[in-house]
């Protein structure tokens, strides 16, 4: 019943016909739970609001798919202007991209140019920007541009997604990079060439992820609403003696409130990642395949006025 449910959702997030209609509606069934609103101006104020209970943000603009240049020129600009907001208002945020946004599957020297016009911004406001990780297609150019941006600048991360099984490797190739990396479990719909299909292993190659990039000393953002992941990774950082500038805590906005304050309180560091933006829908459907309890919301908003 889950995987059926978890397929579901995974097919209906990449329904354009729904897409389509829902920029028209705006973020409804509860979507407008999990999105901080439809335009950045409009989340500053939750990001205020959040910054002063501790929590430290990175923010998303929703969308991924672009079809045109002009659209992922746009996409960059946009980018440099939520950088520029948020230094002019003193956010604690860092800023999430997804390469697929600014050009990724147009052309390459398109997603280099934006992606340094993004960075000449962040350098000079000191906001770092993270490379969210998208579907297995696209692991390796990510991974590459991540590498080549990495040569030039400091202020970057991006994410690697313990579903699939090139993602040790990946970790010991990065490593040189002295890389900032958020772990996640990884959310697309991946055949059984690439990625585990048993949770379990799932969860257990996290573990070894985690364990593995805290260990080479690098900086590691363990993204998961998952009590193993978070206990295990308190009991690593303790047993090893890592610092606690070394690693944080990410959770999406919405998600385990309580849990992120509670983390907080005991002195960990704890990233909300707040998606904004008229592109809700696939975010949502995601969200919605991954922890089908999220439905119950989502129906509830649906009766809501
Ligand atoms: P699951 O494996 O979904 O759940 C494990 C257990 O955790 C559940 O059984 C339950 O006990 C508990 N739990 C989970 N969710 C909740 C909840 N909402 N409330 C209460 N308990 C809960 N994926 C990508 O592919 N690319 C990315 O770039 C990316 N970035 C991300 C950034 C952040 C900050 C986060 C948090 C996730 C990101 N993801 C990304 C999504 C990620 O890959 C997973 O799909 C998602 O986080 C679900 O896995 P999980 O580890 O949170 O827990």
């Amino acid at each position: 019943m889950e995987a059926l449910s978890k397929n579901f959702f995974l097919y209906l997030s990449n329904n354009s016909v729904l897409d389509r209609l829902a920029k028209k509606w705006g973020p409804k069934f509860g979507a407008d739970k999990i999105v901080g609103g439809e335009t950045f101006e409009q989340a500053v104020p939750l990001i205020q609001q959040l910054n002063n209970q501790g929590l430290d943000i990175t923010v998303d603009h929703l969308g991924e798919f672009v079809s045109s240049e002009e659209e992922a020129r746009n996409r960059a600009k946009e980018c440099v202007e939520t950088i520029q907001t948020i230094s002019s208002n003193q956010l604690q945020s860092q800023v999430s991209v997804k390469l697929t946004s600014l050009g990724l599957d147009i052309r390459h020297d398109l997603v280099w140019e934006n992606m340094i016009t993004i960075m000449e911004e962040a350098k000079k406001h000191n906001v770092v920007i993270t490379i969210d990780m998208e579907d297995s297609t696209r692991t390796e150019k990510t991974l590459e541009m991540y590498k080549a941006l990495k040569e030039k600048y400091d202020n970057i991360g991006t994410v690697i997604q313990s579903y699939l099984y090139r993602s040790s490797e990946d970790l010991d190739d990065l490593n040189a990079y002295n890389p900032y990396l958020r772990l996640v479990k990884g959310a697309y719909k991946e055949s059984g060439k690439v990625a585990f299909v048993e949770k379990s292993y799932v969860d257990d190659n996290l573990k070894h992820l985690i364990k593995k990039n805290l260990l080479n000393g690098n900086y590691t953002a363990v993204a998961s609403h998952d009590d193993a992941m978070i206990e295990y990774t308190k009991s690593l950082a303790k047993e090893n003696n890592i610092p606690s500038d070394q690693f944080e805590f990410q959770m999406l906005y919405g998600m385990r409130n309580d849990t992120q304050l509670a983390l907080l309180k005991e002195g960990y560091k704890v990233r909300v990642y707040l998606p904004y933006g008229d592109d809700w829908y696939g975010y949502f459907m995601r969200r919605l395949a991954e922890r089908p309890a999220n439905v119950a919301f989502a129906v509830k908003g649906i009766f809501k006025k």
